[in-house]
């Protein structure tokens, strides 16, 4: 499976003449490609989008309800994937280690190891931990990322005692500072970009990174004069982390045998680069189209490795990416489209101001949580955490007050709806399979005629949560992990602490709308049309394979491409 992390699916279209054969070109002839998948929640963002992707489960039931969240019972802000109790192999002194604790459902790798009596061999590999232990899951033989403070390639206790010796070879061979200083230009001639992507350098590119300029030929240093984080920060922003994935890629399929015996192993590839471009250019940037140009390429080396190796007609390809991506902010406002930074705290003041003016005098009824010494509210993605207890203790109705915090939070500029836990859990008891079947959703036209809508079971519950916003939420919340009251902002605009030139996140298509291609044995290739999500992807492979769907699947099976009888 080859991820790209945010990979919007207009790239495909976009830049299609410019691609080489072996790459993108080839996955759109030779495979089944959906040029109308969307994911159907919120937040899309990386750790929940590569999850979904082989697990086939939204965040409302894999857990993995966004990069991080609130966790109540600590009382401390948690990443997806981050292990107090695991040991990291191979990092810096203050990196954190990883594991996938955290995540609540079952991968196309872990009913492969199931299936094969942990004889089929089950890899991820990342610049970021998340991306990486995510698709593979709980009983993976092993995951690998980044350390951007090592240098190193890097894993955790959870897999195994020690990295094995090939990957410790291979960080022997510095695979990160040889980059340093590293030239990165265009890889065609500057005419191709002015026509696809305009002017390098336009006045709404003003990411002050350090020892950056927003102009080619970028300068791979961070500013440093030696490897050091701000240079791996600086690798992390080029195409050549990508590079450095698919080489350590070769070397895991060919150290680790993949694919050279009758049972079939999994090797998941998420290329990071084009994330981190992406946020600091924006996609209609020289630097996305470059970068995304150097993929395709970077692609079709890991296809021919992988066809010298084990062959192509042996193996299915799957290609997908996490979540879009928003206009730099500043080139959508440079074009009339009024994008807004919303500041989580200017929703926090109007939410208090409003408790206020209802309950004069009453406590602070928003959670915090510790970081460090620092006591902070509450907030992330989008999501505020009220304080249970305290609402518990003053006999106040959290109905009441997040209807309350809701109504204020819609004053605020680019603010354009609300959705309350109450609202969620009333419309999941009188209609659990709203979740998973929704007649109203933008993706899933083929519902509408389902037992549900035609027996007119209790609707009115789900009020606001049947449309294409209404339903992302719903599919995005977890009881335990997400908040009491979610705010949704207009399109192009964002929300958060912190803004980098373009985000993802939203419900809105370019986020949501990504690339889904199958290419191998027992597909048919062409275009298909049919609405279909990332979280199809799992059950369909799990088909073609013949093995169990992933335990919280709630994808469906893409049969319009499946040979019949797979041909084996
Ligand atoms: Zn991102």
């Amino acid at each position: 499976m080859i991820v790209v992390d945010q990979f919007r699916y207009d790239y495909l279209t976009r830049f299609q003449q410019l691609f080489a054969p072996g790459g993108f070109k080839r996955l759109m002839r030779d495979g089944a490609h959906w040029t109308n998948a969307h994911y159907p929640y919120i937040p899309t963002k990386t750790a929940p989008g590569h999850t979904a992707i082989m697990t086939g489960a939204p965040p409302s039931v894999s857990g993995i309800a966004g990069n991080e969240w609130i966790e109540r019972e600590t009382g401390r802000k948690v990443t997806s994937v981050g292990d107090s109790t695991a040991k990291l192999l191979g990092g810096g002194p203050r990196e954190v280690a990883n594991s996938p604790r955290r995540l609540l459902a079952s991968t196309v790798g872990d009913e492969l190891r199931r299936a094969t009596n942990s004889r089929s061999k089950v890899i991820g590999i990342s610049d970021k931990p998340r991306a990486a232990i995510l698709p593979v899951g709980r009983q993976a033989n092993a995951a690998y990322w980044l350390s951007g403070s090592s240098g190193n390639v890097i894993s955790s206790d959870y897999y195994f005692p020690q990295l094995p010796d090939w990957v410790q070879e291979f960080n022997r061979t510095q695979p990160l500072d040889k980059y340093f200083g590293a030239r990165w230009d265009r890889i065609l001639p500057e005419a191709a970009y002015l026509k696809h992507a305009g002017v390098d350098s336009p006045p709404w590119e003003n990411d002050k990174a350090p020892g950056e300029t927003n102009a080619f030929p970028h300068w791979v240093t961070g500013g440093a004069t030696k490897p050091s984080n701000a240079f791996y920060d600086a690798l992390d922003h080029s195409p050549f982390i990508n590079e450095i994935l698919v080489s350590f890629a070769e070397q895991a399929i060919e150290k680790e045998q993949l694919g050279e015996d009758e049972v079939t192993d999994l090797l998941s590839v998420s290329l990071s680069g084009n994330d981190h471009v992406g946020h600091r250019f924006g996609p209609y940037s020289q630097e996305v189209m470059d970068i995304a140009l150097r993929v395709d390429r970077q692609i079709a080396v890991l296809l021919d490795f992988v066809d010298a190796r084990v062959g192509l007609k042996n193996t299915l390809v799957v290609f997908s990416s996490d979540h879009g991506v928003s206009p730099n902010l500043d080139q959508s406002a440079a074009k009339g489209v009024s994008p807004t930074r919303i500041q989580n705290s200017d929703v926090l003041k109007a939410i208090r101001l409003a408790i206020n003016g209802v309950r004069a005098g009453s406590a602070d009824y928003i959670f915090k949580y510790k970081e460090g010494s620092a006591t902070r509210d509450a907030v992330a993605n989008g999501n505020v955490y009220f304080d249970l207890e305290a609402l518990k203790r003053d006999g106040v109705s959290l109905d009441e007050i997040t209807r309350i915090a809701g109504e204020a939070a819609l004053k605020v500029p680019g603010i354009v709806r609300y959705f309350t836990r109450s609202q969620i859990e009333r419309c999941r008891l009188a209609c659990p399979r709203c979740e998973i079947d929704n007649p109203a959703s933008t993706y899933n036209k083929r519902t509408s005629n389902s037992k549900v809508s035609q027996k007119g079971m209790s609707v009115l519950p789900c009020r606001g949560l049947r449309d294409g916003v209404g339903s992302r939420v719903l599919r995005g919340y977890d009881p335990e992990r997400s908040g009491d009251l979610i705010v949704v902002q207009q399109p192009f605009s964002s929300i958060g602490d912190s803004f980098d030139p373009a985000n993802h996140g939203s419900p809105y298509s370019y986020d949501t709308h990504v690339p889904v291609i199958l290419m191998g044995q027992g597909l048919k290739r062409g275009h298909y049309r049919q609405p279909a999500t990332p979280l199809d992807i799992a059950p369909t492979v799990t088909t073609i394979l013949g093995i169990a769907t992933p335990n919280k699947s709630q994808g469906r099976t893409l049969r319009e491409a499946l040979r019949t009888r797979p041909s084996r």
